[in-house]
């Protein structure tokens, strides 16, 4: 399904009055998410200004999705990038300075819109169920609501990768975190800003129910973007015994190869819901490290628009989703 747009464009190469048309087509369903992302967006936006907490709470989004342990951990993973590669390149890899303009972009504009998504859905459930739900977990331990939590962002987090690799117009969205030929730690923030709305329907909705406005709550966030962002590193790392639990970087690595399936491995913390649909497939020891982004090319990656400046491929890629394929 699709919108026809007809770009009119004059030319000075043409006869005054002549116009040029070029047919635009537009793929309906990355609008649809962009509108409902927008409302979600919007939504948080209008309560939050309504209660004069807007720049608390975007002070809050950053604190949790860009905090000093994050950070810390992903110049510590560029030391060891260097030092123990799965694949060794240039300090300075077209594909790694590439993701780091999506990092920039991460904290600029992603970490706002996912903190006004978190609380447009939050007021969202306050207007579905009149704010009952908040106080469902009154009576339960801190620290079993803090593992019901950690679980449920991650089994909720699958779905949303799982989904995003069977419903095309979501594949769209999330091919651009696949196109990377050159894994690297910041891969991790390598992803389209509307693919997120997926991952909020359904991970981040689990963790307002169960933890609500606890203080444990921005800690248990920062805690779980360290653990997925780690495994995108540029590190043959699949620790040992540990790693049939957890995802590692050599496991995950696996689900960005540019060969076979791509549906495997599709766990983001944890092994078990892809233990569980058979879809896990655990690195062996000795094998060389798998190519990665998708075979044969289809979107226009850095590697393979290397005159471009990255800016200029940045927002290509992030327009991409919306022409019509
Ligand atoms: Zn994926
Ligand atoms: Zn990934």
């Amino acid at each position: 399904m699709t919108l026809t747009l007809v770009e009119q464009r004059t030319s000075a190469a043409r006869a005054p009055g002549v116009v040029a048309t070029r047919r635009v087509r537009i793929a309906v369903p990355s609008v649809v998410i962009l509108v409902a992302t927008s409302a979600v967006v919007w939504t948080g936006a209008s309560s939050l200004l309504a209660d004069h907490r807007l720049g608390a709470a975007l002070a809050g989004g950053w604190a949790e999705l860009a905090a000093p342990l994050v950070l810390a951990l992903v110049l510590a993973l560029v030391v060891c990038e260097q030092r123990w590669p799965a694949e060794r390149r240039p300090v300075l890899a077209r594909g790694l300075v590439h993701d780091a303009c999506f990092f920039v972009l991460h904290l600029a504009l992603v970490i706002p819109l996912m903190t006004l998504l978190a609380f447009g859905f939050s007021r969202v459930l306050d207007d579905l169920v009149g704010g009952s739900w908040r106080s469902w977990t009154g009576s339960i331990p801190l620290w079993a609501l803090a593992a019901a939590t950690l679980m449920a962002m991650d089994a909720g987090n699958w779905l949303a990768h799982w989904t995003e690799h069977r419903v095309g117009a979501l594949w769209r969205m999330h091919a651009l975190h696949h196109s990377q030929e050159e894994l690297n730690v910041f891969t991790s923030f390598r992803a389209h800003p509307l693919s997120h709305f997926m991952g909020f329907c359904l991970a981040t909705v689990p963790v307002v129910l169960v933890m609500g406005a606890r203080p444990l709550t921005p800690v248990l966030i920062t805690i779980y973007v360290c653990l997925g962002t780690l495994p995108h590193a540029n590190v043959p790392w699949s620790y040992g015994p540990l790693g049939k639990v957890v995802v590692s970087p050599a496991y995950h690595r696996i689900h960005h190869s540019s060969e076979g399936a791509l549906g495997v491995n599709l766990g983001i913390v944890l092994t078990a819901w892809d233990v569980m649909s058979r879809r896990a497939r655990f690195p062996r020891p000795g094998d060389a490290p798998c190519p990665t982004g998708i075979a044969g090319r289809p979107l226009a990656t850095e590697q393979t628009a290397r005159g471009k400046a990255h800016v200029a491929v940045l927002i290509n890629q992030l327009l991409e989703p919306f022409a019509k394929s």
